[in-house]
């Protein structure tokens, strides 16, 4: 079914006057109008809890986005499937009518009871609109690699990466933030948290950005070098068409050990939760920024700020830059620890060299413990052989 999906959608052409544009737009918007609807029919389950005081207080004006975002994909579904005789325009036409008779009934800001689990749908959403609105008009006009296609080789595999991610943020939290933070809190009269929460906001926004990225390269670093951490973080390096959306293709345990890595320091200092939680927003951005398709190079900033450009020849599978370019925020730590890659072109070949990793979702979940299966799978085999002897 994946095989059939990645072999019809990805490498797609969305040239002009066959309705292909006016249906991606009604298809795409009408799933996330469903999604969106949904959110309104099971908000207790399917919103993030911390999001929703924002809801009921602006709840007009995510309805009237909602109803907003039906409109645009009928008129577009209608335009493809009428205009241009395109079936997947249809398609799109149907999934907004589908959300809209979901979306349409008197639906009045809730009042929640909290139940213990939830999917953050509305989280997923909310940020592959903002991330779609910025990123496509921005790798449109300014494409380091202009050929690149929007639905290019591996988005379908990397759009799953991106809804799980967004979707299971409370498992995610869960499992590396929830205990570290068990475990600080446990720690009796920490001398250090007053000193740093003593300090200015602005302050504790840059040694946080010092810290974590320090840790976070040193981690960096090992899965790169350490054969058995390589193996997932392979998964990430995989991907042979760089955009803001290759950000997302991330195996779940490199996920869980860079979130833990990271949070550790974070914890440990007490930084002002203002802090981390803008330092989590800007992040997350620049994370994204700096995997897209664009051909900016911010000619002295590129030493002190990581950009497209220095984490591109960390992706790239050209020799001279494997291994290179760990830093995620600050290229200093690159520089001082001699691990710095950045000629005068930019990169332009991708992905992991004499590895060959599936493309598919599951398969990359499953790569890394094959070679540990297989070799379980062999010793066994190997006993029962000398039994029979
Ligand atoms: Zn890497």
């Amino acid at each position: 079914m994946t095989d059939q999906l990645r072999a019809k959608f990805e490498n797609l052409e969305l040239n002009a006057g066959l309705g292909k544009i006016s249906a991606f737009i009604s298809v795409s918007t009408a799933f996330l109008c469903l999604f969106g609807a949904l959110c309104f029919l099971f908000p207790s389950v399917l919103t993030t809890p911390e999001l929703r005081p924002l809801y009921t207080q602006h709840y007009d004006a995510f309805y009237f986005s909602l109803m907003a975002g039906i409109v645009i994909s009928t008129g577009f579904g209608a335009f493809s499937a009428i205009a241009r005789q395109n079936r997947y325009g249809f398609y799109g036409l149907c999934l907004a009518l589908i959300a809209a008779v979901l979306g349409c009934g008197v639906i009045k800001a809730p009042v929640l009871p909290s139940l213990p689990f939830y999917a953050g749908f509305d989280y997923f959403v909310l940020t592959l609109v903002i991330l779609a609105l910025v990123f496509i008009p921005l790798e449109g006009f300014f494409a380091k690699n202009p050929e690149q296609k929007i639905l290019r080789v591996g988005w379908v595999t990397d759009m799953k990466y991106f809804m799980f991610s967004h979707v299971g943020i409370q498992l995610f939290s869960f499992l590396t933030v929830m205990p570290i933070q068990y475990w600080i809190t446990h720690i009796p009269n920490n001398p250090i948290v007053p000193l740093v929460q003593a300090q200015p906001i602005w302050l504790q926004f840059i040694e946080l950005l010092i810290v974590v990225d320090f840790t976070t390269y040193w981690l960096h670093c090992a899965m790169h070098e350490v054969n058995f951490l390589w193996r997932f973080h392979a998964i990430h390096h995989s991907t042979e068409h760089m955009d803001w959306l290759a950000s997302s293709r991330l195996h779940i345990v490199e996920v869980l050990m860079t979130r833990f890595i990271a949070t550790l320091p974070i914890f440990l200092l007490g930084f002002h939760t203002s802090v981390v939680f803008a330092y989590l927003i800007f992040i997350s951005f620049h994370a994204i920024f700096i995997h897209s398709n664009v051909r900016f190079r911010f000619p002295y900033l590129r030493w002190i700020i990581a950009t497209p450009e220095f984490h591109h020849w960390h992706h790239s599978s050209e020799k001279p830059a494997i291994d290179k370019n760990y830093a995620a925020f600050i290229p200093l730590y690159d520089v001082i620890f001699k691990s710095v890659y950045m000629p005068n072109h930019l990169a332009s070949v991708y992905g992991t060299v004499g590895y060959k990793i599936p493309n598919s979702f599951v398969k990359q979940f499953t790569w890394p413990f094959k070679r540990y299966v297989n070799r379980i799978k062999k010793r066994f085999s190997n006993s029962s052989d000398i039994k029979k002897d």
